[in-house]
């Protein structure tokens, strides 16, 4: 794909993104792109940003910190992959947001390392609520318990909640999944924690974005919408 193709997509998702709100009634402003980069060479990730993508998520460490430093200062990373507890070191305070703490004791993990640093990780408390096996994310009641224990984790900011649910070919079949993720935000919500945000919902990727702006999304994941298809299994 040249640069100028790339371009385009990103500016055809935006625009999908933007009119999607609109249409719904919801501030185009509250919905943000993340461009999603695995597998993605950097020089690929270098031109979506020259092309004015400014947030980009990776699932594997070592792949998003060779990035990183090929990109301005002003890129805003995500972490959407599955952590590893002694991989904490690497995202604590390297990330923008990390999307996917599903555990106590990633949270123990990530919160010692914070500490060290004297900085506050922002986080997205990842649920998998159609109860899929071979995914990772934790059970509403999970979720609640995680919330519940945030003060423990002094360093962690919880700022919401990250869902990937099952694969539906039809969009609208996602729609009780991400209703269902907004639903669980207010009964954190309504819980009253002290530290705890409910301000963001990262849900819907390239073929189910829009339903999930239309449900509430503030953080849309989109990688082969914007890059092209990626080789099998990554
Ligand atoms: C790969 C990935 C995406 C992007 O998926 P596309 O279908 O390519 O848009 C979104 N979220 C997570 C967690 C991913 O791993």
């Amino acid at each position: 794909m040249s640069p100028a193709e790339t371009a385009a997509r990103i500016r055809e998702v935006e625009a999908a993104v933007r009119e999607t709100a609109l249409r719904c009634g919801r501030d185009p402003g509250t919905v943000r792109l993340v461009g999603v980069t695995k597998t993605v060479p950097a020089e690929r990730v270098r031109e979506a940003y020259d092309a004015g993508l400014r947030r980009f998520g990776e699932n594997y460490v070592q792949e998003a910190l060779g990035k990183m430093d090929l990109l301005p200062p002003d890129a805003e990373w995500h972490f959407i992959g599955h952590l590893q507890s002694n991989k904490a070191k690497f995202v604590a305070g390297a990330f923008a947001l990390l999307h996917t703490l599903d555990r106590p004791s990633l949270a123990d993990a990530l919160e010692k390392v914070a500490a060290a640093r004297g900085v506050t990780q922002p986080v997205l408390l990842q649920a998998n609520l159609a109860g899929e096996e071979t995914k990772e994310g934790t059970t509403a009641e999970g979720v609640l318990t995680l919330a519940r224990r945030a003060a423990e984790w002094p360093h962690l900011a919880v700022r919401g909640l990250m869902a990937l649910p099952p694969y539906e070919e039809d969009a609208e079949r996602s729609r009780p999944h991400f209703r269902a993720l907004r639903e669980l935000a207010g009964r954190v919500r309504s819980l009253g924690l002290p530290g705890v945000e409910m301000a963001e919902l990262s849900m819907g990727m390239s073929h189910d974005y829009t339903v999930a702006i239309e449900e509430g999304a503030t953080l849309v994941r989109v990688g082969t919408a914007l890059f092209g298809a990626r080789a099998a299994g990554a």
